[in-house]
């Protein structure tokens, strides 16, 4: 073998390990079990209970988690001197507010990173609801019906025995209303704290981010978790979503921290340029799907997971003014 040779091997072979290839991967990784802990680095809180696990994962911010339902979605209350938001309420299978009310007894407004079911269990419990105004969330406001919901609730959904005190067989997602409308750039004040509203459309077409500049936190809903993001149902836009992407990576550097709204609380800052990267590939690999196929796609780019399809990966979007749980298929 001549040194020629030799060097362009080794070359070949250095790129192909720093550029991993867009592979379908084995979604049972996900499967749930309860035996991992994706919060062991934080404190869990005196505020804990049988169904929520409360962890203070900064100042005056705690996440509570539903760690026992496979979601694993996480609210999260964001504590100012004279006001509270609560961003997102739940799956709703146990009032969130009376867990809220033992942390603060400030006023409580609630605002969601998005109107899927799984965030906005809780929205019944308060009266204060910040919302974005798109036809999309006002049809979500009617609540879930349980057939629309209720795949979620068997008893594959949990790690533990099911709750013997929930009504797994009529639960739903009860109506709520909103008490104003809040849009991309407004900015709220809890009394020493501001947070800054930010739209970022994609995962759902009423997706938001809040800001905290000065305390340098970010909190991103479903558009980032630390777990296999869902690119599927037909509200979802991947350019409008690749778009916000685009928009949080040059606010990640702003801040500190990254907290989502499933499985892990909190994680470091600088992930989103990742994400920004595996989307890239994502869209423009036409080899990854087949024309047509309906089918859920689970697709690991770089380190980075996605449950997506064919239809939205070609750009198309279903009837967004009808609402959907989260659950919709193509
Ligand atoms: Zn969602």
């Amino acid at each position: 073998m001549t040194k020629t040779i030799l060097i362009a091997l080794i070359l070949l072979s250095m790129k192909s390990y720093s550029e991993e290839k867009p592979a379908l991967f084995d979604d049972s990784a996900y499967k749930h079990t309860c035996d991992t802990n994706f919060n062991d680095e934080f404190v869990l809180s005196e505020y804990s209970d049988d169904w929520f696990q409360v962890y203070k994962t900064d100042k005056n911010v705690y996440s509570i988690v539903e760690p026992y339902q496979y979601q694993e979605s996480i609210s999260h209350l964001i504590i100012g001197q004279n006001k509270a938001i609560l961003l997102d309420t739940g799956i709703g299978l146990f009032r969130i507010r009376p867990v809220v009310e033992q942390i603060t007894d400030l006023p409580i407004i609630v605002i969601n990173s998005h109107t899927h079911f799984d965030h906005v269990g809780g929205n019944w419990e308060f009266s204060n609801i910040l919302a974005i105004d798109t036809s999309y969330t006002k049809a979500n406001m009617a609540g879930f019906q349980h057939n629309r919901i209720a795949q979620d609730f068997t008893d594959n959904s949990f790690c533990i025995d099911p709750p013997i005190n929930a009504d797994l067989e009529n639960i739903y997602t009860k109506q709520w209303e909103a008490s104003e409308y809040i849009k991309d750039g407004d900015t709220i004040d809890l009394g020493d704290r501001i947070i800054e509203i930010l739209q970022v459309p994609g995962h759902t077409p009423d997706s938001l981010a809040l800001l905290d500049r000065k305390e340098r936190l970010l909190f991103t809903g479903d558009t980032y978790y630390d777990a296999e993001l869902w690119l599927y149902v037909p509200e979802t836009n991947i350019k409008n979503y690749q778009n916000s992407i685009d928009r949080l990576v040059t606010i990640e550097t702003q801040v500190d921290y990254i907290f989502g709204a499933h499985r892990t609380v909190r994680v470091d800052t600088g992930i989103l340029k990742n994400v920004r990267e595996a989307v890239k590939k994502l869209t423009s690999d036409k080899n990854l799907f087949e024309k047509n196929d309906i089918n859920q796609l689970f697709i690991r780019i770089d380190g980075i997971d996605f449950v997506t399809a064919a239809p939205v990966l070609e750009g198309k979007q279903g009837d967004i003014s009808k609402g959907g749980s989260g659950y919709d298929t193509w």
